[in-house]
This record gives C-alpha cells, structure tokens and sequence, in this order.
C-alpha cells in the first residue's frame, strides 16, 4: 500500500535534505548575508499517540511533505505520549515534568499537535512548558468548541470523521444488513465518537440494531465476533487490547477481528485499510498532517495565528479494499462515483461490468468482423488461386503447343526451354537445357552477333527477326529463325527467345532457286532447239531440192543410157545412194515436222489387216533376194478403223527394213497381227543378231543406234525408230521391243481402235499409189541394198 510509497519518499526526502544540507553549508560560506536570511526553524511535533499507531505516523508524514516543500531550514522533535495505552491525569502530570525537564532551555518556533489527547495536554501546559509558542493542532475530534476561538496562538485542523456516510454505504453495499456492531474504545477520540453515534443512530433505528464494544481484548472479540449473526456489520472505531489490556494498534486490532469473523467490516480510518475492512468514508491522517503542516510553515513565515483560522476542511473519501470487495461480492460498479479501491490486482477489474461486457462485445464483435474478412479474403485468396491455377495451366498448355521454341536465358545461362524448343534441338525433356549455356548450342559463327544482341536486350531493346545456326544434340546443324525481347528474371533482364526450325523452307528456298535455274536453262535450250529444228527443217528443205533434181536428171540419164552397161551400172549406183539421201531427208523432215507439231494423221475409216498384209507382201522381193522368208499371219481377215495409210506404210517397212538390215542369210521374219477388240497388235518379229539388254531402253531416242560397228555394216542414221515411236504416239498406241541377243528381236505395236463417224470406208489399194509406194520402198530400203 501506501508504505511503500512513504519510504521511498522518506529516501526522496533524506535525499533532498542532505542536498539542501549541503547546500546551505556552501552557501554560509560563499554568501553569509543570504544564510543569515535562512535562520534555522525549530519545529516541535507533539503526538497523542505511540509510533505503532499507523495514523499517526502518517500524520508525521504528511507534516513533513508540507514541511520539506518550504525554502527554510528546520529541525524537527518528535514526542510520542502514547495516551491510547494510558490517559490518566497523573501520566499527563508527570508527562509536564518530563518535558519541562526535557524542553526547559529549549525554544520551538511552532508546536504541531496530533489528537486530541496532545491538544488537551498543551492547552493545560503550554503557557508553562512552551510560552507564546504557536501551537497547530490536527486529528482533533472534539474541539469543545467553546474554547478554541479565545486562545491565540492556538489553529489548526479539526478531525472530521463522517460516520454516518460510512453506515450509509456500508448499508447500502449490504442491503439486508440487520445488526451493526460498533467496536469502539474509551480513548477520548472513541468516547467522543461514541457520543456523535449516539446522536445519529436512532435514524436507523427501525431497521437496525446497534451493539456496542468498547473495552474488548483480542480473546473476548474471538469469541464474541465469531458468532455474529447473519445480516451483521462491524463499525470498527477504536483499538483492541491484548490480554495483559495493552492497546493494540488499530491496524493489529483490524486484522484480528477481520479473522474472527465472517461479516463485512467497515470503518472512517485509514489505517485500517487493507488490513480487513471493506471501507468507508475515511478520515487521512496524512491529509490532516499536510494540512497542518502548511499552517505551521506560513507561521514559521511570520503569518499571525490569528490571522490563521481554524479549519474543518479534512479531506474525507470514499475507500474501500479491493480484496475485501472480491470476499463480500461488491463489484466496483456498486460503489460510488469517485471512490479509491486499494488492493486492485490491475485497472482492468476497475472497469465496470457493462464497461467489460461492452468491452466483451466488442472484442467479440471485433473478431467476427476480423473471421469475416479473413473468410472473404480466404475466399477471395482461394478464386485468385483457382484463377492463378487456371491461368498457369493455360500457360503451360499454350508453351506447350507453341509451335515454336521458347527460350528464356540470363547472361547466356538457360532458365527455361518449352517441349518444342526441346524437340526441334532434339533432346528428350526440356530439363536437359536447364543451367546449359546458350553458346553450346549456338553455331561459332553467331556468338559474335549474338552477344551484340544480348547487349541490346539488357538495355531494353527487341532484337528484329533474325536467322541463325543451332547445333542439335546429336551434332547436327540447323537452320533458325530467331526473335527475341527482354524479360525481367528477378533482378537480371533476361532475354526470351522464339526460335523456329527453318532447315526445310531453307532447303525448298534452295531448290525453288536451283528450279527457277533449271527452267531458265530448259527455256534457253528449247530455244536453241526450236532454232535447230528450224535449221534442220531448212536444211532438208534445201536439201531436198538439189536431190530431187538429182534424182531425176539420173532418171534421165538411165533411159538414155541404157544401152550402155558399164555407164547403167554407175547410174544406178548414183540412184541408190540419191534414195538414201532422200530417205534422210525425208526422216528429217518428219522428225522437224513431229517436234513443231505440224505433223498431222491424215485418218479414214479402212481395213488394217490388208493394208499391213499389202505392204508387208509388197517387200517380199526384196526380203528374199536377201535370203530371208518373210511371213504373215493374222487371226481376222478384217479390222476396220481409222489409220493414215502413208503414215501406217512408214511404220511397217521401217520396221521391216530393220528385221531385215539386222538378219543375215535363212534367217527368218514375221509380221503377225491380233485383233484385241479394243486395240489391235501389229507383230514384226525376226531371228536376227537381236538387240543387247542394256541397249532395249534406247533404241526409240532419236539418233540412238546399238553398235557404231554395226552402223558401219548396216547403213543408218539412227532415226527411224524415233520416227515410229512418235507416229505410234499420234494414234495413242504404243510401241515395245522383245529382244534376246542373238536370237532375235519383235517390235510389238498396240493400237486403239477408233472408227471416224461418218467416214465411208476406203478400201485402200497400194496399186492407189503403186509408183508412189515402189518409190517409198526403194527409199526405205536404200541402206540394204549394197551397190556401191
Ligand atoms: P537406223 O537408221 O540406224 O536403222 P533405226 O532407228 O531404225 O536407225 O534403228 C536404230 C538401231 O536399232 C539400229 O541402228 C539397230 O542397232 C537397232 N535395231 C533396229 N531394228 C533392229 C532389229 N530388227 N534387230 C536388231 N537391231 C535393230
């Protein structure tokens, strides 16, 4: 309680008046003018009490706290009569003398006296123990009024205790309270109280009953307190005794009856507070202390006592023990408005209930508003979550089906390759390019280039479209397409890069151009062999008209030299070798013809097999002269479609022509015809030296022949085959070649059948054209003939 505080404050003040002891000693010696000015006061504090009386020491106290604010020196004696244990006359008698022994030489400039006992005391002896001395009295009960105004050099403060406050609230604290019992002692403080007691009960006395204790020893109270009756009080106002009748300290007197009984204790002193009463309207001893304290200090400053009035003003307060309050149920709300509880564990229990319930509320409300919003915000948090986690897997699924490869790297090193980018390096799982530096995979003639490009992006830049090399994980090289734009890596810019695998477009951008080259070269070659074809079509053109002069000038010369045999000889031989130019010519002519595309089938509906049959039979003196049988077979005897027969008579003897040129002597030729239906077979097949394997497939190309050798023996140009091939072409057939070397060989011919709609048939003649046809044939076969 307050003790604690009172000592400190005693050590506080011994501080201080050590410092102002100090003080003042300097002082005397630097400036004794001011130090006569601070003369030392000489204060004299008479108490009615001993020094185990609580109330009184806190009178002292409260002296001293008025005292020890002033700018004076002083000292102070201090005489405990200790009245509560023995008031007789004779005491306060030899009291006198022992202070007038004690005091006789000794000056006080005031005199402080506490209680009443004190005060009575020096109102008998003052004017002989301490003459004219100003006395300043507190505590005092009972001022018996009428003598106070006619002395002096008596003021001070007068004890105003408020019993009836204190029953009021006691009563009103305890409700059904039936009994108060009043423990008083016959001190002249109690005797007094007990008298103003005796004037207010009777106000309660409807309800109440009041029983008195005033001489009670410690055992007596035991016994008499602990059988209280329910609905009962105690009004403590005065001391116990022991059993040898010592007076006890109100404090020790408090805590006894406290533990004798179960009933609540009130009291008006505040030295029983804390020590087992509830409380009450309590008189402060220090207060009262404080207060005539400062009355002595504006006497010490040379105020006139009569100028200082006596004063009831004590100041009285409502208090009460918390730990009391907690053992009797009373909440601190119950009390009233203003009132000091001692002993509170903490603010917090001083708070009312409403307040607490207010407070409970509150905090409840407080946290179901915080549930809320973290609920809200949970539930806020969980949809950005699921947002998040949807958006994430959009973006995985989107890295993964880009159909290009992505890249992010940081100062080179790789932190990051999509499945595609993986893919088109060739590596199984994007991890195995995670930490890899970019320049390992990066052809050596980039890293330049590259770097330069980094640069750019660290400083914020994209980098354009671009191409560049890639080595695969097996150590291939590709051909890329790169772009790329910064991308922020915690604090790094990185770099992200969209590659994609060009190689193929590469490759086809290549070929477009090697393509593109190659037209060009076929556009300048058709050219130059449109120009030759012109050439050899003028060339034979020209040819051909000299020949023909040639060949009839020797006609000529044959008729009129006829009858000249060496010269008809040597005409002959200028005749046979004037049908071979002309049949080169002529195959020139129809080559040049085929390839501008001015050659055309003159077509009419007439009847293939006689036509075949005619030219084949047509040869067969010539064949045989060579010693070689010619045969024909068919198995129809007609077959009615459209054919050019010139065109027909060119392919059949060139192809016998052959049979027969490539034959030696009793060899043997067939001309065979099938009818198919829808195409018809031309056969000429022979069982001459045959053709070798690897030469089949080039004998139709034009100028082709199988041996420069055989050339030699066998006259020829290489063309004829040609020449068939493409006029069995015009008819939309095709023609083949079976061959075995040295067995012989078939040239197979396949031709549709066509009819021309409204064409009558011809039955063509080879008389029709007999001149005409000896004339094909001589030409024809001018290379077998050996004339020359
Ligand atoms: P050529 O005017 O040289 O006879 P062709 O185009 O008619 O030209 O024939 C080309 C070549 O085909 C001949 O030189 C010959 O080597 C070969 N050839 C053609 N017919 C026969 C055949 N019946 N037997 C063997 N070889 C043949």
């Amino acid at each position: 309680m307050r003790k604690n505080h009172y000592t400190t404050k005693n050590y506080i003040i011994a501080f201080l008046g050590l410092f102002f002891l100090l003080t003042n000693i300097l002082t005397l010696f630097i400036n004794p003018s001011f130090s006569k000015e601070r003369e030392k006061k000489h204060v004299l504090i008479l108490n009615s009490y001993s020094t185990t009386t609580a109330w009184t020491n806190n009178i002292v106290k409260g002296i001293h706290s008025a005292l020890n604010d002033k700018a004076f020196t002083y000292s102070t004696r201090i005489e405990y009569m200790d009245s509560k244990n023995i008031h007789t006359e004779d005491y306060f008698e030899k009291l006198y003398e022992l202070y007038k022994l004690k005091f006789n030489h000794y000056t006080f400039d005031v005199i402080i006296a506490s209680d009443d006992d004190a005060f009575y005391f020096l109102k008998k002896y003052h004017h002989e123990l301490f003459p004219n001395t100003p006395i300043v009295f507190c505590g005092l009960n009972n001022p018996k009024g009428s003598i106070l105004p006619k002395d002096p050099l008596f003021t001070g403060v007068v004890e105003k205790i408020d019993i009836k406050s204190t029953i009021d609230i006691a009563l009103s604290l305890h409700p059904n309270t039936k009994n108060i019992f009043i423990i008083n002692d016959v001190s002249s403080a109690g005797i007094s109280n007990k008298k103003y007691l005796n004037i207010i009960t009777p106000e309660y006395k409807k309800r109440i009953q009041f029983t008195f204790y005033d001489k009670l020893t410690t055992t007596q109270a035991q016994e008499k307190l602990q059988s209280l009756p329910q609905n009962s009080l105690i009004l403590l106002m005065g001391f116990l005794r022991d059993d040898f009748n010592e007076v006890l300290s109100l404090r020790e007197s408090c805590k006894i009856i406290s533990k004798s009984c179960s009933v609540p204790i009130y009291s008006f002193w505040d030295q029983s507070l804390g020590h087992g009463i509830v409380g009450g309207m309590i008189i402060s001893g220090y207060e009262q202390g404080k207060i005539a304290g400062s009355m002595a200090v504006e006497i010490l400053n040379g105020k006139k006592v009569e100028n200082l009035p006596m004063t009831k003003e004590s100041s009285n307060s409502y208090m009460f023990d918390y730990n009391q309050m907690k053992r009797f149920n009373i909440h601190p709300s119950d009390l009233p408005k203003g009132s000091t509880i001692v002993n509170m564990p903490s603010q917090i229990y001083a708070i009312s209930k409403k307040s607490i319930y207010i407070f409970i509320f509150y905090i409840i409300f407080l946290l179901l508003g915080i549930i809320l919003f973290l609920l809200l915000n949970i539930s806020k948090r969980k949809k950005i979550e699921e947002k998040l986690r949807k958006s994430k897997r959009a973006y995985r699924k989107l890295l993964e089906f880009l159909p290009y490869g992505l890249l992010v790297h940081v100062e080179g090193k790789c932190v990051f390759m999509n499945p595609k980018g993986a893919k088109t390096l060739g590596a199984k799982t994007h991890l195995e390019f995670l930490g890899t530096n970019i320049y390992d995979f990066l052809h050596p003639s980039y890293h330049d280039i590259v770097r330069k490009r980094i640069k750019k992006l660290e400083n914020g830049y994209n980098v354009e479209l671009f191409e560049e090399k890639f080595f695969k994980i097996d150590g291939s090289c590709i051909d890329v397409e790169v772009s790329a734009t910064p991308f922020l890596q915690k604090d790094t810019v990185g770099s992200m890069v969209l590659f994609n695998d060009i190689t193929q477009r590469k490759k086809e951008e290549a070929l477009q151009k090697s393509m593109e080259e190659e037209k060009k070269r076929l556009k300048e070659a058709m050219e130059y062999d449109t120009l030759k074809t012109e050439f050899f079509s003028n060339l034979s053109h020209e040819l051909k008209t000299p020949l023909n002069l040639i060949f009839a000038t020797t006609q000529l010369l044959e008729l009129n030299l006829k009858n000249h045999p060496n010269t008809h000889k040597s005409i002959q031989i200028l005749r046979q070798n004037c049908y071979r130019m002309l049949r080169l010519v002529n195959n020139l002519i129809d080559i040049t013809k085929l390839d501008a595309g001015y050659f055309e089938l003159e077509l009419q509906n007439c009847n293939i097999i006689s036509i075949v049959e005619d030219i084949t039979l047509s040869v067969s003196e010539y064949v045989e002269s060579k010693n070689i049988s010619l045969l024909f077979d068919t198995n129809i005897e007609e077959k009615i479609m459209a054919i050019d027969p010139h065109s027909m008579e060119r392919i059949i003897l060139n192809l016998l022509s052959n049979a027969v040129k490539f034959t030696s002597s009793g060899d043997s030729i067939f001309v065979n015809m099938q009818d198919k239906g829808n195409y018809i077979i031309i056969s000429v097949k022979d069982s001459g030296i045959g053709i070798p394997e690897d030469k089949v497939k080039v004998i139709f190309d034009r100028f082709r022949q199988v041996d420069k050798s055989l050339t030699r023996n066998h006259e020829g140009s290489g063309i004829g085959l040609s020449l068939v091939h493409s006029l069995v072409n015009m008819y939309g057939g095709s023609l083949r070649v079976e061959s075995e070397y040295g067995h012989g060989s078939e040239f197979i011919i396949t031709l549709p059948v066509k009819v021309l709609d409204g064409d009558n048939l011809k039955n063509y003649d080879l008389s029709y054209m007999e001149n005409n046809h000896i004339e094909k044939i001589s030409i024809e076969f001018s290379d077998i003939y050996s004339l020359r």
